[in-house]
């Protein structure tokens, strides 16, 4: 179920990202920080009144060799494109500014519904100069101070007013994978290369509201949505290639599959963005499968090519140990067929449930053939495991105390269990918990 998008826009310094984290909140994450994954925040989760949405800070992608007002107003287009509500930032201590007004009017000539909010109203004594803001034509303004947690309530609930329904129809028995990575590693190629030996059923038209078009077609007898094929080319926009832009796209593409297929040029090697963008994708907890493209362009490629390209990624990827390799050419179409069935299995996986009796057999061995570690005398105890959700598969073991069971006890636990049950392509999450 895709969750809406609202997206923040506003001139540099009035505060979007304080915004942004503020509204975004501190997630716990319930899995270990990864290492080689750099947290920027352009594209979060969020919720408010139980409502969960997505959100950009369109701030936080720098198109780079443009004047401030073009970056501004392509942040605006981004805005636009992408995203189902808008809210646009403005600072009550500067005032109203060109840049303000430029903005405010792409976004009025958009239709896309807008929630104005005016930052830095830090005391009741600032609301009086609020009003002002009425002339940007935007509607209500909305007083908030972002450093200090204030309006945002009343803000929010201005913003899921404007979420579109959902209950849309919403397929529950399809799988839904998206190709995401760096520019020009040959997504849309593998999109049209894909479709051209399926059997479509229907692609969506393209929404009024998000110009992303879901395809669905059906393989060996299962259902498969390929999500936002058409929104991966913005023909003419300026801010396409950016990598700031792919990052982001590659995020929400990411939020709205249940597996995703990394995408590396096999010509090209490994660059930062890959791993930036592998890195979210297993953040995600999603499935993931890695695809290497443009094999026809390696020259004597053999066994031992691929050995070589194989344990490259292993070693740059290390996070993304349990996700398959393929390797292919959306030219010659090489192994294109094994995609469908390879999707479907990781997604099988992803939603793999134990049985709680076979998942402890597999524990209590665990622990006999390796004893629990002791810290200071005291030894670590577990008594019993339990898998509680799935997609990605997590699983809570219950301890004496959880600081005794480190991460390499808790890495070897989870090697175990990949070993007693067939995990491939998703993360699993260990979540300890005490027991008394
Ligand atoms: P952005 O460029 O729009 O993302 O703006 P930032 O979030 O980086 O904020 C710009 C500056 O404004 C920073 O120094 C913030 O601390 C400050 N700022 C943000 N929100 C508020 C606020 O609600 N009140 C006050 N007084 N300052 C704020
Ligand atoms: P995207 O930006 O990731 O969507 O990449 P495109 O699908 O637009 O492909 C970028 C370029 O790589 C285009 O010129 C494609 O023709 C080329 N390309 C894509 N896949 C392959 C492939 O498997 N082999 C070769 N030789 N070229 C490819």
């Amino acid at each position: 179920m895709a969750n809406p998008v609202v997206a923040i826009v506003g001139r540099p310094n009035v505060g979007k990202s304080t915004l942004f984290n503020r509204i975004a909140g501190e997630r716990i994450s319930i899995v270990e920080d990864t290492p080689g994954v750099t947290r920027d925040r352009i594209y979060t989760h969020a919720e408010w009144l139980g409502k969960e949405f997505n959100m950009i800070d369109t701030g936080g992608i720098e198109l780079s060799d443009q004047p401030l007002i073009t970056q501004i107003r392509q942040q605006a287009e981004i805005a636009i494109d992408e995203a189902d509500v808008i809210v646009l930032v403005v600072d009550v201590q500067s005032g109203i500014t060109d840049a303000d007004e430029q903005v405010a009017q792409i976004l009025y000539r958009s239709k896309k519904p807008v929630v104005l909010a005016v930052n830095k109203v830090d005391n009741p004594e600032r609301r009086a100069d609020i009003y002002d803001f009425y002339s940007l034509g935007l509607g209500e303004p909305y007083p908030v101070s972002s450093v200090h947690g204030i309006g945002l309530g009343d803000m929010l609930d201005a913003v899921i007013e404007h979420f579109p329904d959902d209950g849309q129809n919403q397929d529950e028995d399809t799988v839904r994978f998206s190709f995401i990575g760096r520019p020009n590693v040959g997504k849309s190629s593998l999109v049209n290369a894909i479709l051209g030996q399926q059997r479509v059923i229907v692609s969506d038209v393209a929404g009024t509201t998000r110009d992303a078009i879901n395809t669905h077609f059906e393989s060996q007898g299962h259902k498969f949505t390929m999500v936002d094929t058409a929104g991966i080319k913005k023909k003419g926009k300026l801010y396409e290639n950016t990598e700031r832009y792919a990052l982001m796209r590659s995020m929400k593409a990411i939020d709205d599959s249940d597996v995703v297929l990394v995408v590396l040029n096999a010509d090209e090697g490994i660059r930062d963005l890959d791993r930036h963008i592998a890195g979210y994708a297993h953040e995600a907890g999603k499935g993931v499968i890695i695809v290497v493209n443009k094999w026809d362009l390696l020259p004597g490629r053999d066994q031992r090519t691929m050995t070589d390209f194989t344990n490259l990624i292993r070693h740059e990827f290390q996070y993304l140990s349990y996700a398959p390799i393929i390797f292919v050419s959306a030219k010659t179409k090489q192994r294109l067929a094994q995609l469908p069935p390879l999707i479907l299995k990781v997604y099988s996986h992803a939603k793999r449930r134990v049985k709680s009796s076979t998942l402890n057999d597999v524990i209590m061995d665990a622990i006999a053939a390796n004893p629990t570690p002791s810290t200071n005398g005291r030894r670590l105890r577990v008594f019993y495991a339990t898998q509680v959700a799935v997609a990605p598969p997590t699983f809570v073991i219950f301890v004496n105390d959880p600081d005794l069971m480190h991460f390499s006890y808790a890495r070897y636990l989870e090697n175990q269990i990949r070993q007693a049950f067939d995990f491939s392509g998703t993360p699993i999450h260990l979540i300890k918990r005490q027991r008394n």
